[in-house]
């Protein structure tokens, strides 16, 4: 559907309200004006008809009076000759109009017959003319002809007045031959008097009404007769050819009035004889049965109010145009402000606190620009503590070691703290709008657990496990609390304080174990000591010296161990010639690969091998390595140790046929504790904390260990940095440590605990 703005409504509105009352004025006007004007016309022919209807009346009445009175002279009367012909005379001389006037006797034969220039004309027999007929057949009537033209074109007629003696007395002003109640026989008439009239003063009178003042513009005047023939008309060819004019609707209406006794005046809007649309008004001239009719063209009828329409029209049309002009600008004037608001409003919508609406406006769009900017200002200050709570909000979720989520009603998450991405591997964005259960699948002893995020108490799970996406295994406790159609999930991962406590158990377990065996010896020693003789007695002493070593190296390890947990193990370092330390090594090992029939053999450089380092935990690290491989090799077999330098790092490698180390094993072997082969199925004893000590050596000498094992035999490979004199130079300025090696273990005197 199509949507007006608010201007084109305005538009639409003002120019309504003002024009169409202005289009209705104007038709209205014109319509009373056009019938007023009808009116007016009406009367002002009926008026102008008459009066030449009037003079033509006039003009054949006076002729029949002067005629009757000449008719009544004795002279003519008696036919006496000569004074007749002086009567006439005078008659010619007296009416210009007249042209001709002849006295007839009874037998239709002129007597007297004379022009108007007073000569005499040829006397003619008329009583066949229809002139004559007054004489015989009009009982005393006088005779009009129809309208002639004479030789001239000029109209004419014939009047003709019988010569009568009057029984009555007559008036003057309605003289005339036919007395009422008196019939006369043709003897009693004793001739006539018959004149030719020209009509053309009449016609110049009657038909020069046209143009004058009270006709503005093409009216003018003409007559018919009864048979509706034309007898004179301002169109000199209507006049000259008799046209008949009765299919005309004035004249066919002045022809159905004829006869009837009180016809009026009448007037009728139709075509004229001319085809064109006229108003017209026939007025029947009392004297003959002619009429005169006047008509005007509608156009000049309507030409005032034409032009006043015209007027209206164009004065409509101007304000068409000013209102136009004028709504265009009220509707600026109104929409602009509240388009400049609305694209404020929007900018607002869209976050842009800062868009202002600019108006120097009073009124109550100014009233309004201000308050939305108000509202902007508003909300940008409101928006802006929220941004403070909700970072204040993030800092504090993310700061906290404990998994945070809140879900929606769908267990989709919506918002997730740092440790929670940690605890899954992800970061927290990717999290967002993943289902809970999809993240976290947790199992209860090893079953799974369905849990249902939306139950509407506070619950407490714990000892459900997790496995992440590395495929570590998590124990968890979760705290679940429903509030305002939100779920928060805390996750507690519990995973470590457990190994703790695991750790905890085993290391004191272990501990307690491996003190009691060398111990137990020590005092079995003792006790032989006690019942043996002073010879043996030494033998037993040096078992007993033998275990308490071992006793003091297993503690010395339990320190190490506590002391690397603890952070506290701190090494000084110096130039340590490596193949030194490895040569001497082998060299006191021989007697215990020896023991076991091994070949323990060094490929290498005897000296000169240098690196960075402590000593004596270089030499535990040796040791270690080496121990093992005797010990995990079975009789005969071979030990080999190799040091060789590739670019910036030498690699020691410790090479055995011994048992080897499977494969699942690897993983864990250097974690505290860990043994793959118990002491029960090899015989071999140890603690499994030899391996965690040497990783953790080799890492503070920022080097290496790695272990490869083939089915049969295992290869150690350690790599540590070669020495530089420019690195050692600038991190050794105080030149060399102080070291306690009075142990098999390795210590620094400078322990500096952190607690
Ligand atoms: P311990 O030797 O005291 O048991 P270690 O940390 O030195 O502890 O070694 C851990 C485990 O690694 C040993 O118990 C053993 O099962 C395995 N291991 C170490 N070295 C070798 C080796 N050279 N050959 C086979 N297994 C070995």
């Amino acid at each position: 559907m199509l949507t007006l703005g608010i201007r084109t409504k305005i538009l639409l509105i003002i120019m309504a309200a003002t024009l169409l009352p202005l289009l209705f004025l104007n038709v209205f006007w014109t319509n009373s004006q056009r019938q007023a004007l009808i009116n007016e016309a009406r009367s002002r022919q009926t008026l102008i008809a008459g009066s030449d209807a009037e003079q033509v009346n006039d003009f054949i009445n006076n002729k029949v009076r002067t005629l009757i009175i000449h008719s009544q002279s004795p002279s003519l009367q008696q036919f006496n000759l000569s004074k007749a012909s002086l009567e006439i005379g005078t008659l010619l001389y007296q009416d210009k109009d007249l042209m001709r006037a002849a006295l007839v006797d009874q037998t239709g034969q002129e007597v007297v017959a004379m022009t108007s220039d007073l000569k005499s004309a040829t006397k003619q027999n008329v009583k066949n003319d229809d002139a004559f007929k007054v004489v015989n057949y009009f009982g005393g009537n006088q005779y009009l002809s129809p309208v002639t033209t004479d030789a001239n074109g000029h109209p004419m007629m014939t009047i003709a007045i019988p010569l009568v003696t009057f029984t009555t007395p007559q008036e003057l002003g309605s003289l005339s031959t036919a007395e009422s109640g008196v019939v006369r026989n043709p003897q009693d008439i004793k001739g006539a008097l018959i004149v030719q009239t020209s009509l053309e003063n009449l016609w110049h009178t009657v038909l020069s009404t046209t143009g004058t003042t009270d006709t503005p513009g093409g009216g003018y005047a003409y007559v018919v007769n009864d048979k509706g023939i034309v007898i004179a008309h301002p169109d000199e060819a209507f006049t000259n050819t008799h046209k008949d004019l009765s299919a005309t609707p004035i004249v066919s209406l002045f022809k159905t009035t004829l006869g009837n006794a009180n016809s009026t005046t009448q007037s009728q809007q139709s075509a004229s004889e001319k085809g064109v649309e006229v108003m017209a008004t026939y007025q029947k001239v009392n004297a003959t049965d002619w009429a005169v009719i006047f008509e005007e063209p509608m156009s000049s009828i309507y030409q005032a109010v034409s032009q006043v329409s015209y007027l209206g029209l164009a004065i409509s049309a101007i304000a068409i145009v000013v209102l136009g002009f004028l709504s265009v600008w009220l509707s600026r004037y109104i929409t602009q402000p509240i388009l400049t608001i609305a694209r404020a409003a929007k900018k607002i919508g869209h976050g842009d606190f800062a868009a202002q609406v600019m108006t120097r406006r009073k009124d109550e769009i100014g009233t309004l620009a201000a308050n939305i900017n108000a509202m902007g200002d508003n909300l940008q200050a409101y928006i802006g503590r929220i941004d403070t709570q909700r970072r204040q909000l993030a800092i504090i979720l993310n700061s906290t070691a404990d998994g945070i989520l809140a879900l929606d009603s769908t267990n989709s998450i919506i918002i997730a703290n740092q440790a929670t991405a940690l605890l899954c591997k992800d970061t927290a964005d990717a999290l967002i709008g993943k289902k809970i259960q999809d993240i976290f699948p947790l199992t209860k002893k090893s079953h799974p657990f369905i849990l249902n995020y939306q139950a509407a108490t506070t619950d407490v799970y714990t000892n459900l496990e997790y496995k992440d996406p590395e495929d570590a295994l998590h124990y968890i406790d979760l705290i679940v609390v429903q509030a305002a159609n939100q779920t928060i999930v805390t996750i507690h991962d519990e995973t470590k304080s457990r190994e703790l406590d695991t750790m905890k158990v085993d290391f004191v377990s272990i501990a307690a174990h491996e003190l009691r065996t060398p111990l137990s010896r020590i005092r079995g020693s003792l006790e032989l000591m006690d019942a043996s003789d002073s010879d043996s007695s030494a033998k037993y002493v040096a078992e007993a010296r033998k275990s308490a070593e071992e006793l003091s190296t297993l503690i010395s390890n339990l320190l190490d161990v506590s002391r690397i947990e603890e952070s506290t193990l701190a090494l000084a370092t110096e130039k340590v010639d490596l193949a030194l330390d490895i040569t001497q090594a082998v060299k006191d090992m021989q007697m215990s690969a020896k023991a076991k029939d091994i070949t323990l053999e060094y490929s290498g450089n005897a000296e000169s091998e240098y690196v960075v380092g402590n000593s004596i935990a270089l030499r535990e690290v040796i040791d270690n390595l080496i121990d093992n491989a005797i010990k995990y090799t079975p009789e005969k077999g071979h030990v080999v140790i190799s040091l060789e330098r590739r670019d910036a790092v030498y690699m020691m490698r410790v090479q055995d046929d011994g048992i080897g180390i499977p494969m699942n094993a690897r993983p864990y072997l250097f974690t505290k504790f860990y043994r793959v082969h118990n002491g029960s199925e090899s015989g071999n004893t140890g603690t499994g904390l030899g391996l965690f000590i040497t990783r953790s050596i080799v890492e503070r000498h920022n080097g290496t260990i790695t272990v490869d094992s083939k089915g049969q035999g295992s290869v150690f490979t350690v790599t540590i940095p070669v020495f530089n004199e420019a690195t050692f130079a600038a991190t050794h300025k105080l030149k060399g440590g102080e070291y306690d090696a009075g142990h098999r273990g390795w210590t620094t005197k400078d322990i500096t605990r952190r607690r």
